[in-house]
């Protein structure tokens, strides 16, 4: 029954039992791709939490490290490229 609740790693759609998967095993983690997306790009990426820097009040400080108020200001923001 625990297999009920396995997800693809990269597109997020539940990988049934019965379907053909690939673990990808890390120390306690252990992350799974469906048959679709194993297929397009057999290379795990993008499997831990990345630590994002960020400028507030005039220093550079991770964003997980913020107060409510300032993530919250965070996630209004808006990249764009000086031409
Ligand atoms: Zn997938």
């Amino acid at each position: 029954m625990q297999d009920q609740n396995i997800k693809c790693h990269d597109c997020g759609n539940a990988v049934g039992q019965n379907e053909k998967r690939t673990e990808y095993d890390f120390g306690k983690q252990t992350y799974i791709k469906c048959e679709l997306c194993h297929a397009k790009d057999p290379v795990l990426r993008n499997f831990q939490p990345t630590e994002v820097y960020s400028r507030v009040v005039g220093y550079i400080r991770p964003v997980s490290q913020w107060n409510l108020g300032k993530k919250s200001e965070y996630a209004d923001r808006k990249e764009y490229a000086v031409s």
